[in-house]
């Protein structure tokens, strides 16, 4: 277990009005069963520190969580916007480019797919049911485990190649998305409406995002698994 996989975590207060990280232990225990080994990452911002943390880790999952600050698309602010969180947004739109340009491993969920489609120069939705006409409920009222709406995956893809091409299930908790794929991404995954739910890098090693939520379906449903197996096996030991 030496492949070091940085984990990205969400901000979180304590009732006593202590602030700290939180990563859930669904996306650490997934990368210990694909043989990783998880790093929770602290919410830093130094550049020199971010950048002796890309040299160091081979593989960072950027995590779910809540919205990504508009700004870091070229937006203001729509009403429909939800929580932003600043400091987290910077840590990890730096990290993202870091490992960008050190081509080394990112598998991306959710607002963790968010995240690298802006850090890469896409763009996203602020909020689906506002800016998009008629969208599926992307944000399920279900257990996080449950498999709400179909996906289609394209053939010819990574994500095909772990998955299969075809039509899957999975589970939806999200308001925001994809909207203009960043340069050098394809889609690899959209929903019935048009919604894009996964995406991966052409130019790098091994860059793909999901916008559900693998990481609650795995334990009951073991083929969600291989996409933390895949991204384990293609971080290099070094
Ligand atoms: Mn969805």
């Amino acid at each position: 277990m030496h492949r070091l996989i940085g984990v990205t975590s969400s901000v979180s207060v304590l009732r006593s009005g202590v602030e700290g990280i939180f990563a859930g232990d669904d996306y650490t225990a997934a990368i210990v069963k694909a043989g990783g080994l998880p790093v929770v990452l602290p919410m830093i911002t130094e550049d020199d520190a971010l950048a002796a943390l890309a040299d160091r880790l081979h593989g960072l999952l950027l995590t779910g969580g809540v919205d990504l600050d508009p700004a870091y698309f070229g937006e203001q602010p729509i009403p429909q916007l939800g929580e932003v969180t600043p400091v987290r947004d910077e840590m990890e739109w730096k990290l993202t480019n870091l490992f960008l340009a050190r081509n080394k491993p990112i598998f991306a969920i959710c607002r963790g797919m968010q995240v690298l489609n802006a850090a890469a120069g896409g763009s996203l939705y602020q909020d689906l049911a506002a800016q998009k006409r008629g969208v599926l409920q992307h944000a399920q009222r279900a257990p996080r485990w449950h498999a709400s709406h179909e996906v289609t995956v394209v053939p010819g893809t990574k994500l095909a190649e772990i998955l299969g091409a075809g039509t899957i299930r999975v589970n939806s908790f999200h308001h925001q998305a994809v909207r203009r794929v960043a340069p050098g991404f394809v889609v690899s995954a959209t929903a019935l409406d048009g919604v894009i739910e996964a995406f991966e890098s052409t130019g790098h090693r091994y860059v793909v995002g999901v916008q559900w939520h693998p990481e609650n379906m795995w334990q009951r449903q073991p083929i969600f698994h291989k996409l933390f197996q895949a991204f384990v096996d293609s971080c290099e030991e070094t």
